[in-house]
């Protein structure tokens, strides 16, 4: 099939390289030049393991290609999928201009039948609304169709999960559209739910509005556990090892950040208010997650008050491991308080650090390891669970440390062996322990 994906983000990128993998013609757009030039000459725009690979082969065999010309990739496609971004807009509500400016060029340069599926994250009624833009900027009435079909996957595993999707959602007003991209997607052979558009619209939102929830949960639990003297990482595998609850997003730490989780809350949040329903459930785990950052920033102050003139570890600036998205990353918030406090944060992260120039407070120093980050240190603050942090020698950590403490905001490593090493080790939902 002769595809367009509008948009080459985390989203847009991966799902036309996986069609473009799957043997189908792909156009990817973009209205950012300096993607497409980035792209055309090789270069990924973000990071994503395997993702270069899989572009650059399907470039070389001529399936794939990048342009911002969005009017020509739409008359040569039989499917268009929206992937562009749906950031926060006012009180919440996601703001799909992006999504309208791209609707309302496909009307104007369609020129026969076409599918025009919406992959990016959009609140109930959205799928109506690209339907009516579209035929706003029509110049004659030329039949098409709106199909909802929303994105699932994880960044950091992007490639995988769109392969290996758990279930592929496809919302459309009739069976026959539905078989159009039931037969693109089936060579993945994975389990697909066929519905109507607003029932696809809001899987996505109930789905990530649920994940929210768990987190939140163990978050609500960890501080809980803190009062009680229990261990929050046992409470939680106790509870996961229930099939009916699982352990899947049932961690405690410092909240969910990223592109997804906070704005896709607020935004159903606000949809539900529109809707006429006060969604105080959802309320709440929003407000769990919002205080994370200043607990942990208030449990590193009062171990080191005063923090001015204190030299702060920070590993980690990428809001979950295996990305350089920042978006939303828990370590903006940690880093900001610390320096406003009068400390002085040493930052490291495999992938994010480019990335976290621009958002981090001026006075961060950015550092070339994790050991690097840790010379001189009166704290190490674990702020994202990268693989690499699991297995540092903390032997020598510890050894460069002016003061060795360590707040784990991952509950990445295990209090006992941190004692063993010499640390006084301060966890999420655990009672700090003290060296050996
Ligand atoms: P992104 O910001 O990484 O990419 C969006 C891209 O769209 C950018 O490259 C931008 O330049 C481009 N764009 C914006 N307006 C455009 C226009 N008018 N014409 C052409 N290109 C335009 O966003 P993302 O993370 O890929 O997310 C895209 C959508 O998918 C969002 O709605 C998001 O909520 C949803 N989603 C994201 C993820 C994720 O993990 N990132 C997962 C599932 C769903």
């Amino acid at each position: 099939m002769n595809i367009c994906v509008v948009g080459t983000g985390y989203v847009g990128l991966v799902t036309g390289a996986v069609f473009a993998d799957l043997g189908n013609e792909v156009t990817c757009v973009d209205n950012q030049s300096e993607k497409i030039e980035a792209l055309r000459a090789g270069r990924m725009p973000i990071y994503e393991p395997g993702l270069e690979e899989m572009v650059l082969r399907n470039v070389a065999d001529g399936r794939l290609s990048f342009t911002e010309d969005l009017p020509r990739a739409v008359r040569r496609s039989d499917i268009v999928f929206i992937t562009v971004g749906t950031p926060p807009g006012d009180n919440g509500k996601a703001d799909t201009g992006a999504v309208e400016a791209v609707a309302s060029t496909i009307g104007q340069a369609m020129e026969r039948y076409l599918v025009v599926v919406n992959k990016s994250t959009v609140p109930v009624g959205t799928g109506e609304l690209v339907r009516e833009v579209i035929e706003r900027h029509q110049s004659r009435p030329i039949p098409f169709d709106v199909v909802s079909n929303p994105e699932f996957l994880r960044e950091g595993s992007a490639i995988e999960d769109t392969l290996r999707p758990d279930r592929i959602v496809i919302g459309a007003s009739r069976k026959e559209v539905a078989l159009t991209l039931l037969e693109l997607y089936a060579p993945l052979e994975r389990p697909m739910i066929i519905t109507d558009v607003p029932s696809a619209e809001m899987i996505k939102y109930a789905s990530n509005a649920f994940l929210a929830t768990k987190i939140s949960f163990a978050n609500a639990i960890a501080n809980l556990c803190e009062l009680a003297g229990a261990d929050v990482t046992q409470v939680i595998k106790g509870m996961g090892l229930d099939a009916r609850i699982g352990p899947a997003f049932l961690a405690a730490g410092l909240g969910y950040g990223g592109s997804c989780f906070p704005k896709d809350t607020d935004s159903f949040i606000h949809t539900a208010a529109t809707l006429g329903y006060d969604f105080a459930m959802l309320r709440a785990v929003v407000d769990v997650n919002r205080e994370r950052a200043e607990r942990f920033v208030d449990a590193i102050h009062k171990t080191l008050s005063p923090l001015s003139g204190k030299i702060i570890a920070m590993l980690g600036v990428a809001f979950k491991p295996n990305t350089d998205d920042i978006r939303e990353a828990k370590s903006i918030e940690v880093a900001s308080r610390l320096v406003s406090l009068g400390a002085t944060v040493r930052v490291y992260d495999p992938a994010a650090l480019d990335n976290a120039r621009d958002v981090l407070p001026r006075s961060v120093i950015y550092c070339d390891s994790s050991y690097d980050a840790a010379d001189g240190a009166d704290a190490l603050a674990l702020v994202t669970e990268w693989n690499e942090f699991k297995f540092l020698n903390l032997e020598r950590v510890r050894q460069l440390m002016r003061r060795p403490v360590i707040f784990d905001g991952r509950n990445l490593w295990e209090p006992e062996r941190m004692r063993r090493l010499g640390f006084e080790y301060h966890g999420i939902g655990r009672r700090p322990v003290l060296p050996a």
